[in-house]
């Protein structure tokens, strides 16, 4: 009863929804039918009309809205959603699912929570209501962003020309989101003809201004589900999600936050998530890479005689910054000089930094001498990168064996500190054994320290170009 005596005290059912909104009259149709029932903050019904209509909102919505019951399932189709504690948004998918309203399931995921495009809403809403699709289907597109191989064509097309949508300056926008608002004009106007708009005929269209093509750098994700936000924090909304290997234009970097284009919005994404790779010149050129020269200080590291790893380390970093600046990197080095920070402080120094890649050199040493060879290591300890840290790691180890011709002890999984609390794709290179007189013999001589150095860089260059 408490519904009925709040709505005789309010002039409107949603406090958000004025009666001026172009959206009021179908926002009311809809909660009238049971359809939508926004929330209650506050004391206060809210609509949230600018709020972005999810994947999961948006089934409820149309399942409702043209009739269909809810489909119970003791057992979910989706990873991503419980029928037990989430009953209500379950039956919905399901049903949603079982009529082939919706695209972009893939693993068994629905992404309930990620915000509808444009394009996904015209199968959403065209399937739902049984538009007649195919009727439309050798019309032409009244909108200049639409081809007739788009894959949502038919359906934009019976969208327009069922009068549902005029688009907007000559566009669909497919890849943009819809807010909750829009998204109920487009279900009240199915579902009511009363609603519906006048449809004009349709002449040829071409856009005044062409989208713009890719950017100087892209990001591609190293990760499976990497949230795409509204705003450069992690509290932001989520504008939609990238898997690995997604790609999005890259506007400018800020921190750890690139802002990219995503599906024509604004979006900002962790770039710890993103292989941020240049579209022309040097693939690294502004990439901001961490070198850590081991040991230092009063740490020697391994030692044979008068030779100890930190020297070698030191040597043979200095001159993979000089080969990486002069491409236009960025590169720091935790110690320039015989200093020892502690591990704990090398990985604060790459976080101030906004570190893209970390690569920590060293020299192993072991009790037998005849040990030798080169092994380079990544973490796999919380650590979402670690696919990434695999191919970088790869890639470096294998430039160093070709090119200083060392025995290849292979690539590994250890949790040294430095790597372990790294999860931008960083490696801990074991150079060769100071140990070993072979190796020892080209770990002290300064053409094999660039040797050693010009194989780190190209392992580098090699895994930003792949
Ligand atoms: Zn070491």
């Amino acid at each position: 009863m408490g519904g009925v005596s709040t709505e005789a005290f309010s002039s409107q059912r949603f406090a958000d929804v004025p009666s001026t909104h172009e959206a009021y009259q179908h926002i009311n149709y809809l909660a009238d039918k049971g359809i939508i029932k926004g929330y209650n903050e506050n004391g206060l019904q809210l609509f949230k009309l600018n709020n972005p209509v999810t994947r999961g909102q948006a089934a409820k919505m149309v399942v409702l809205g043209a009739d269909y019951q809810p489909l119970k399932v003791a057992q979910s189709s989706f990873v991503d959603i419980n029928p037990k504690t989430e009953p209500e948004l379950s039956g919905f998918v399901e049903r949603a699912a079982s009529l082939g309203l919706f695209d972009n399931i893939s693993d068994k995921r629905f992404n309930p929570n990620v915000p509808l495009t444009r394009g996904e809403m015209s199968k959403v809403i065209a399937t739902a209501f049984k538009l007649d699709v195919n009727r439309y289907a050798s019309y032409p597109s009244p909108f200049c962003d639409i081809s007739t191989s788009y894959p949502y064509f038919k359906y934009i097309n019976a969208l327009y020309y069922n009068g549902l949508s005029q688009g907007s300056n000559g566009k669909f926008n497919p890849n943009n989101h819809l807010t909750r608002s829009q998204f109920a004009l487009f279900v009240a106007r199915a579902m009511d003809a009363k609603f519906r708009l006048a449809v004009k005929s349709v002449n040829g269209q071409s856009c005044s201004n062409p989208s713009p093509g890719k950017t100087e750098t892209i990001g591609r994700a190293t990760v499976n589900g990497l949230n795409v936000r509204s705003a450069a924090n992690a509290s932001s909304s989520i504008l939609g999600i990238l898997n690995r290997g997604d790609e999005v234009n890259v506007l400018s970097i800020n921190g750890w936050w690139a802002k990219v284009n995503y599906k024509g919005s604004i979006g900002y994404v962790h770039k710890t998530y993103l292989k941020l790779i240049n579209q022309s010149g040097s693939v690294v050129k502004n990439r901001i890479i961490v070198l850590d020269p081991g040991h230092g200080g009063k740490d020697s590291g391994a030692v044979n005689g008068s030779y100890a790893e930190k020297r070698i380390a030191l040597s043979v970093a200095s001159l993979v910054k000089e080969k990486l600046e002069k491409d236009g990197a960025i590169v720091y080095m935790t110690r320039e000089g015989d200093t020892y920070p502690t591990l704990k402080e090398r990985v604060d120094f790459a976080h101030q930094k906004y570190a893209e890649i970390f690569v920590s050199i060293h020299v192993n040493a072991s009790a037998s001498a005849s040990a030798k060879g080169t092994e380079t290591y990544y973490s796999i300890t919380a650590n979402e990168n670690e696919l990434e840290d695999k191919v970088l790691a790869t890639n470096i180890n294998n430039e160093i064996v070709k090119q200083a011709n060392m025995v290849n002890r292979g690539v590994k999984r250890e949790d040294f500190y430095v790597i372990r609390h790294s999860v931008f794709p960083s490696v801990l290179v074991e150079l060769g054994f100071i140990s070993n007189n072979e190796d020892l013999s080209k770990l002290v001589n300064s053409n094999y320290q660039a040797i050693f150095a010009n194989a780190i860089y190209q392992g580098i260059v090699n895994y930003y170009k792949n």
